[in-house]
């Protein structure tokens, strides 16, 4: 059976930065819906260009969209022992997607943590955070600097400011979260697989939490 984590938090909650290295702890692949949309539109495809118009409101991508998007990715030979699944799924019809996606290819969700972050700390990871145009490492211009300024430690590229990182787009990605996603937690609740992390925590602390709650399951 492959085996599928989901991490669930509201933007900026620090999924990204744990779900990478979770993933090569675990041997998984790392499956960032952000990251795919971002690299589709770097290279203004068609999925790229339908889906900035929704990225720079702060909504989320239609349903449809982001499911195929993701049924694809999850056909990919990296994932042939299950993935960290980090933006996805985001709302409840993603979710039941998700499930009959899984069963078709003998996987299962082990695991969902929920990495809790408060509303109040949300604005001030995200208006620090520095992406790396390569691979989407993240860093923080005061938790987590790179060493040096505007260079990804890991792989040397750019690191840049996120277009939907500026106040107002926080403000309404909070609030979709908070309308359409937040449905999740009593969704894997039920199914007996939410844990919840303190992620107010520091970096390594939070993934060390991880862990072992994962490895509970
Ligand atoms: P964050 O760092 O806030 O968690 P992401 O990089 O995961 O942000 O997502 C950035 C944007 O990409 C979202 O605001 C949304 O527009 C779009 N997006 C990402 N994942 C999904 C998804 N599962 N469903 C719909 N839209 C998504
Ligand atoms: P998400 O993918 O949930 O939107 P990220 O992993 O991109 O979140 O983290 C958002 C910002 O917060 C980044 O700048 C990151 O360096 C920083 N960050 C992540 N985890 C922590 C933490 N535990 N403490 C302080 N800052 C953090």
């Amino acid at each position: 059976m492959r085996k599928f984590i989901v991490l669930l938090g509201p933007p900026g909650a620090g999924k990204g930065t744990q779900a990478k290295m979770l993933a090569e702890k675990l041997a998984l692949a790392h499956i960032s819906s952000g990251d795919i949309f971002r690299e589709n539109l770097k290279t203004q495809t068609d999925l790229g260009k339908l889906a900035q118009i929704y990225i720079d409101r702060g909504d989320l991508v239609p349903d449809d969209v982001t499911i195929a998007m993701i049924e694809a990715r999850l056909q990919k030979p990296d994932c042939s022992n299950g993935a960290v699944l980090d933006g996805f799924p985001r709302t409840p019809a993603q979710a039941d997607a998700l499930k009959e996606m899984l069963k078709k290819l003998e996987g299962e969700v082990v695991s969902v943590p929920f990495i809790n972050v408060p509303a109040e700390v949300l604005v001030e990871r995200l208006s620090g955070r520095w992406s790396c145009r390569a691979q989407g490492h993240v860093f923080h211009s005061v938790n987590n600097p790179p060493k040096t300024e505007g260079i990804c430690d890991l792989d040397g590229s750019e690191l840049y400011q996120r277009d939907d990182d500026k106040p107002e787009t926080v403000k309404r990605r909070i609030h979709v979260y908070g309308e359409q996603t937040a449905p999740l937690l009593d969704y894997y609740t039920k199914a007996g697989l939410l844990v919840e992390i303190d992620g107010t925590r520091e970096i390594d602390q939070v993934a060390f939490d991880l862990l072992k709650a994962i490895k509970r399951n």
